[in-house]
């Protein structure tokens, strides 16, 4: 005899990856809740790529203002810079994207419950005050900010708060070397504030091409962001209005806030995880297999909550594989991790696919490497110093491209291009019989000629 349970789906957390399992599975028919106690949309749309993005455009503005002199155009007046405008013009879209995800939800059934899920067992959980029962049950819960543990981490903030300061201070301390560090470095050092960032190591951005790390730090450096490597912050206390930070080298910084961007963590924590007999592996991550199906055959987890790469559109991705995977009429092709683009939003941009030189020497290829350095053609007359790189690391044996790599302004928006090329197994060959676009930046990914060993 069959068991009847309240839903055929139960997925927790509405983030990018959960609305969008919950969405396209009630659009096949499937009786689906999902539950959501913080925000629609959940890490991207309310405190991560979305409003970044808000604010790496506003933070660009001023350069751009400053770069117009040379076109011809006179601001008279000093520009004002008005935080409380950009952040409550940001909350407003966000509240509309917000709106937007609900309806995405409600238009194909799924009921929406404002609420913690928490398991009781491996078919029920409790949320909002009810006990809920799903036939499958799939953990979507994203990640959370990591704050390392030293004294008067308190007073440290992360990316959960930074889009809601009330004031933005002078000055500036970022922690970390990644992706929230560096981009938001940029956006503080771009809305005036002081900033510098504090990384532990010998340069930031461990694990992207070394050049393109080098030439990112020429930049950076640029446009007035202050790096300090092989530091790191060890105590922190207020003082005044703002706060004393005591540094692993000795000394002390005197800064008007610090945003630790540190990474972030499986977000397992008061989900009843116990009770449902799920396993973590030694970081915390659910562990699943390619079907992202945890050790209890009816539970499920997909997204930032698996480790793995800690992006969106890698947990869409993940999602519509898992809802073919259920409930589709053949079984799909596994998510491919392979040559997965992404870009850093810092200025100029970084843009990446593929192998980067070390690791594609690493593997034991032989390489011609392509470099292309220049200062793009705006800024002939724009009078800004900033400069532009772009890389292809080919295999020397079979002209197949392995990694392309760019600094420059829109590199986010040219990699994408290019990674369809790469998926395709484009060959150097390929590019060089590529007609380009000109006079374009991109353009010079077609024509490079000349490589080095
Ligand atoms: P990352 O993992 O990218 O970087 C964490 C940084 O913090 C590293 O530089 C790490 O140093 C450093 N760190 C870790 N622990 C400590 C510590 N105890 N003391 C000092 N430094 C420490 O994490 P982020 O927080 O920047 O971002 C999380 C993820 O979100 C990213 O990995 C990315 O997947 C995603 N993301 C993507 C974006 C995009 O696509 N544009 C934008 C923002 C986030 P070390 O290198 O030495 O380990």
């Amino acid at each position: 005899m069959s068991v009847a349970y309240d839903y055929d789906l139960f997925v927790i957390g509405a983030g990018s990856g959960g609305v969008r399992l919950a969405r396209m599975s009630a659009g096949m028919g499937v009786k689906v809740a999902i539950a959501e106690d913080r925000y629609m949309g959940g890490t991207c749309v309310n405190v991560g790529c979305v409003p970044k993005k808000l604010f790496v455009y506003a933070s660009e503005l001023p350069e751009q203002v400053e770069n117009s002199a040379g076109f011809g155009w006179r601001f008279d007046q000093p520009p004002v810079f008005d935080w409380a405008h950009l952040r409550d013009q940001k909350n407003r879209e966000i509240e509309r994207l917000n709106g937007i995800y609900q309806n995405l939800l409600q238009g194909p059934g799924v009921d929406v419950i404002n609420g913690r899920a928490r398991f009781v067992d491996q078919h029920t959980v409790e949320v909002a005050g009810k006990s809920v029962t799903a036939e499958r049950i799939v953990i979507a819960t994203g990640s959370w900010p990591f704050v390392p543990d030293f004294p008067g981490n308190e007073h440290a903030i992360t990316s959960n708060e930074i889009f809601y300061l009330d004031d933005l201070p002078d000055s500036a301390t970022v922690l970390g070397g990644g992706y929230i560090a560096v981009e938001f470095a940029g956006i503080l050092a771009g809305l005036g504030v002081d900033t510098t960032l504090v990384y532990r190591g010998d340069l930031f951005l461990r694990g992207f091409d070394q050049e393109i790390r080098e030439f990112a730090r020429q930049e950076i450096t640029k446009k007035g962001v202050k790096l300090r490597f092989n530091d790191n912050v060890v105590a922190m206390h207020q003082a005044g209005e703002g706060y004393t930070l005591e540094m692993e080298s000795g000394d002390t910084l005197d800064t008007g806030l610090l945003l630790c961007a540190t990474g972030r963590r499986p977000h397992t924590h008061d989900l009843g995880i116990e009770l449902s007999g799920v396993e973590l592996n030694e970081r915390g991550e659910v562990k699943v297999d390619v079907n992202f199906q945890t050790n209890i055959s009816n539970i499920y987890a997909l997204g930032d909550v698996t480790g793995g790469m800690q992006l969106t559109p890698v947990a869409l991705a993940e999602a519509m594989y898992l809802k073919e995977y259920l409930y589709g009429q053949s079984k799909p092709a596994p998510v491919d991790y392979q040559n997965i683009p992404t870009a850093v939003f810092c200025q100029p941009n970084i843009g990446t696919v593929g192998l980067s030189e070390e690791q594609a020497r690493e593997q034991g290829h032989e390489l011609d490497v392509y470099v292309s350095e220049f200062r793009a053609l705006k800024h002939t007359l724009s009078g800004s110093d900033e400069r532009t790189l772009m890389k292809m690391i080919v295999d020397a044996n079979d002209q197949r491209v392995l990694g392309v790599h760019m600094v420059g302004h829109e590199a986010g928006e040219i990699l994408q291009g290019i990674a369809v090329a790469i998926k395709a197994g484009a060959k150097k060959t390929d590019f060089d019989a590529t007609i380009g676009i000109h006079p374009t930046s991109a353009e010079e990914f077609v024509t490079m000629r000349t490589s080095r060993k």
